[in-house]
């Protein structure tokens, strides 16, 4: 059976570290990538759950443990009608050189299940969430695989299985992240991601602007409404930005122009999604849903792009539009947003108009904010401490500043750029990721 996805993420990966000097330098690491392509280990299981019709239920389980050569498995659990063996392993794959980026000691992995939570009920939920806990916890533990969220996977769902690995075990350590701040969670691991993303941001656009700019003033279209989106709003119009977009799988919603989504429109839109309803609820006065379409060809002129939906939302003809738009910044909420032609798009135009260009950095490096925060929460746990907002906040900034100084430094030494052009990020951030998982190995 092929594994598209996956072949995508491998793809993406070596054409980069292809094209740079890491082989020449380190040939040994060739073996490396040959290894660290292949899980550790696949966990494949069976769940099977009573409806609220008193009616049996069963749907595919999966934990993919890629690679601990850093630390302890960790990485998300996503419940999609889509979730298939492809698409976890790579997202595990991606998950093992961005968690490499956020300088902590953590491997990676991925795991979930076909569920679909639309149309169910809290009760449907939960009793999926305690089966499917049933079995990954014979698999798992604080210092052997640590699972988190990822799409339709929150804080109700981690209390769920959280709440099922205790029963089972007869103890209480930190093996989910994500976990509600009264039993055990860190405070900004719900912002994390989101956070993450803009502070990533304001580095490019400040690399880019040789120090003068910043995101106040800037248009920002964000693709999604879920934990990732929300935050990254609530993110860029603190910074003084303007939200013209947000979507979810029906349509886009649009600002009309000269209008901007406001904190209140997001917290309408947080209370829509925990009750699982389309944002078409919010359509009014200031905003047009577009039925079927993602933002990027219906938002006009923006400075920067933020895919923070899921895998491939962003085409070769909506990076060109993007483009053509006057976007110049494009970071991935999601994991591998872009599709591959989207990401040739943005480096081509990256290469061939040296100061103008648009500049782009993958989900590994940008959205690195919220697993490295699930690290933090780690460390709390392991410390039965709990840091403060601000000690949280000040370190995950740290963190991505760190990662986006690595991709710069890494580019610059791997990939020689022509004069005055930018160092690929994409690049940077695959051969920087990949060198401490190999080197580790
Ligand atoms: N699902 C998130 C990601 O894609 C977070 C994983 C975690 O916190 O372990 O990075």
């Amino acid at each position: 059976m092929g594994e598209p996805e996956f072949e995508q993420a491998y793809k993406e990966l070596t054409s980069t570290l292809e094209a740079s000097t890491l082989f020449e330098k380190n040939p040994e690491y060739r073996k490396a990538l040959e290894v660290v392509s292949i899980p550790e280990r696949i966990i494949q299981f069976r769940v099977v759950w009573e409806d609220d019709s008193g009616k049996c239920q069963v749907n595919k389980g999966y934990r993919v443990q890629f690679n601990s050569a850093l630390g302890p498995y960790k990485g998300g659990l996503r419940l999609h009608p889509t979730v298939n063996l492809s698409i976890l392993k790579f997202l595990g794959f991606e998950q093992i050189f961005k968690n490499a980026l956020t300088g902590l000691n953590m491997g990676g992995g991925k795991g979930g299940a076909d569920f679909d939570p639309k149309g169910k009920s809290d009760n449907e939920i939960r009793k999926f969430c305690v089966a499917f806990m049933t079995e990954l916890s014979k698999h798992i533990g604080a210092d052997t695989d640590v699972p988190a969220g990822d799409i339709n996977v929150g804080g109700r769902e981690i209390g769920y299985m959280f709440g099922q690995y205790r029963r089972l075990r007869n103890q209480w350590e930190g093996v989910l992240t994500g976990k509600g701040l009264n039993w055990g969670g860190s405070l900004i691991r719900p912002e994390a991601t989101g956070y993450g993303l803009v502070y990533y941001v304001e580095h490019m656009i400040n690399y880019a602007s040789g120090g003068k700019e910043s995101f106040s003033g800037k248009k920002v279209a964000i693709s999604g409404s879920g934990n990732v989106a929300q935050y990254a709003a609530l993110k860029v119009i603190e910074l003084g930005g303007t939200v013209v977009s947000l979507s979810d799988s029906k349509g886009a919603l649009i600002a009309e122009e000269g209008k901007g989504f406001t904190p209140e429109d997001i917290s309408k839109i947080a209370a829509l999604k925990l009750k699982r309803q389309a944002l078409t609820a919010l359509e009014g006065h200031s905003y047009k849903y577009v039925e079927g379409a993602r933002p990027w060809k219906h938002v006009g002129k923006v400075d920067v792009a933020l895919p923070s939906a899921t895998q491939n939302e962003v085409s070769q003809d909506e990076a060109e539009a993007l483009i053509a738009a006057g976007c110049k910044f494009i970071a991935e909420g999601s994991n591998m947003g872009c599709t591959q032609e989207a990401i040739e798009a943005f480096e081509n135009h990256r290469k061939s108009n040296k100061g103008s260009s648009i500049w782009y950095a993958p989900g590994k490096a940008a959205n690195a904010g919220g697993v490295a925060v699930s690290g933090l929460e780690m460390a709390q746990n392991s410390q039965r401490l709990s840091w403060t907002d601000e000690e949280v906040d000040a370190k995950l900034a740290k963190i991505m500043k760190d990662c986006f100084d690595n991709c710069l430094a890494t580019a610059k030494e791997y990939i020689t750029p022509a004069e005055g052009e930018f160092p690929s990020l994409v690049a940077g951030a695959n051969v920087a990721g990949f060198k401490k998982v190999a080197a580790a190995m």
